[in-house]
């Protein structure tokens, strides 16, 4: 058994309905225990191309998949829900992200494939993922720096 974070965030048509949807089919894939959830947060769009604000949010999943099988799902319900990637960074209808795995003995998990790198590698430098893992996760801690000081810290680099 794993205990899968996923980043999850939308900012195209009806976003509120594309993370349900997530939620949804995530919790109706075998091998998967249950789906729990962060608030839905929005936050300003990121990177360099134009385009609305997301809604992101972080979701907590128990699972007895294996790290490349929890991928693959992910990126199933991805094009499931519609998702264009003509434009890198642009736009998305589902994004979802593994960001941190845990093992049944509270370790973390650390995966370096072609297709797959946990910990996310840009998950500590983004404020939308850390507020929201910081919800479903109070107690976490990252190379001996508590979520909560890293947090501020991020917010007093942004002022
Ligand atoms: P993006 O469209 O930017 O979300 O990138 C999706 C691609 O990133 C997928 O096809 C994955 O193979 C790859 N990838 C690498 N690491 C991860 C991760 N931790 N979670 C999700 N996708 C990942």
């Amino acid at each position: 058994m794993y205990t899968y974070y996923i980043g999850i965030g939308s900012n195209l048509g009806d976003r509120e309905g594309y993370l349900a949807f997530a939620v949804s089919e995530l919790t109706n894939t075998d091998g998967v225990r249950s789906v729990s959830h962060s608030s839905w947060m929005e936050t300003p769009p990121w990177g360099p191309v134009e385009q609305g604000p997301f809604l992101n949010g972080i979701l907590k999943v128990p699972a007895t998949l294996e790290p490349l099988a929890m991928l693959d799902t992910i990126l199933h319900i991805e094009r499931l829900a519609g998702r264009q990637r003509e434009i890198h960074w642009g736009p998305r209808t589902l994004d979802l992200d593994i960001v941190w795995i845990e093992d049944e003995q509270g370790h973390p998990v650390r995966v370096k494939e072609t297709t797959l790198v946990v910990p996310h590698p840009y998950f500590w430098e983004r404020r939308f993922v850390l507020e929201p893992l910081q919800e479903v996760y109070p107690t976490f801690t990252y190379e001996g720096v508590s979520i909560s000081s890293r947090i501020e810290e991020l917010r007093l680099l942004e002022a």
